[in-house]
């Protein structure tokens, strides 16, 4: 698929679901992808990527900043606290804090700076033992924590368990963020974005689709 392809059945999915597709931001997972595929849709003028590891990205990113106006990566993938400075150099937006240390870490660094990304909170709506997120049942009391650090969270994100229907997870998603006054649903993929834009994403995260296959394949 191309990346005007995955743009009309973004406007189509909104469209049916009543939604300004403008409210749909499309991040172009770009990890583990060649440069040559990368600076295609950068030419096709896209701007907004997705990456999942720090360093990766700043081996690419550094290189490209210069060259086009206006490109915005967001951290989709896990953060170390020992790399919170490089990804608030790097990134307009981190999608996965998880955890209070990590949280107040960012918040320390984010009032020396005085400055702050995008925030999201990542929900391990699964609870599945091998991934990230906090879980659902303790989602309410980290967001308080959050902002009682005065960390300005701006929504959710997940990554549903890839055997069970997607949707159950960005409903779950959806009802947690309401319930909490957050706005920002970062939910969907290559194989669930249209699923997830009827359930009120704000962000939707697309690899492979735009891509193509990673190579080498690697899993979330
Ligand atoms: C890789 C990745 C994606 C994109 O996955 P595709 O199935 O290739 O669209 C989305 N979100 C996260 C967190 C990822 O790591």
């Amino acid at each position: 698929m191309s990346l005007s392809q995955i743009q009309s059945q973004i406007s189509k999915a909104a469209q049916t679901a009543d939604r300004a597709s403008a409210n749909i931001n499309l991040l172009a997972v770009s990890k583990v992808q060649p440069l040559d595929r990368v600076v295609s849709v950068l030419n096709q003028g896209h701007r907004l990527f997705g990456e999942n590891r720090v360093q990766e990205a700043q081996e690419r990113w550094t290189d490209l900043f210069p060259q086009y106006d206006g490109i915005s990566v967001h951290l989709i993938g896990p953060l170390q606290t020992n790399k919170i400075k490089l990804a608030l150099d790097l990134f307009d937006a981190i999608h996965s804090i998880d955890r209070p240390k990590l949280a107040a870490k960012l918040a320390s660094e984010i009032q020396t700076r005085g400055t702050s990304p995008e925030l999201f909170i990542q929900i391990n709506t699964g609870e599945e033992p091998q991934k990230a997120g906090c879980l659902p049942g303790d989602a309410d009391a980290f967001i308080a924590d959050c902002r009682a650090m005065d960390l300005q969270i701006s929504g959710l994100m997940v990554i549903p368990p890839i055997d069970q229907e997607p949707s159950l997870h960005f409903a779950l998603l959806r009802k947690i963020a309401e319930r909490n006054g957050l706005s920002g649903l970062s939910m969907g993929m290559s194989a669930d974005f249209e699923r997830a834009i009827a359930l009120g994403a704000t962000h939707i995260r697309v690899g492979s689709a735009i891509f193509g296959q990673r190579i080498p394949a690697t899993g979330v």
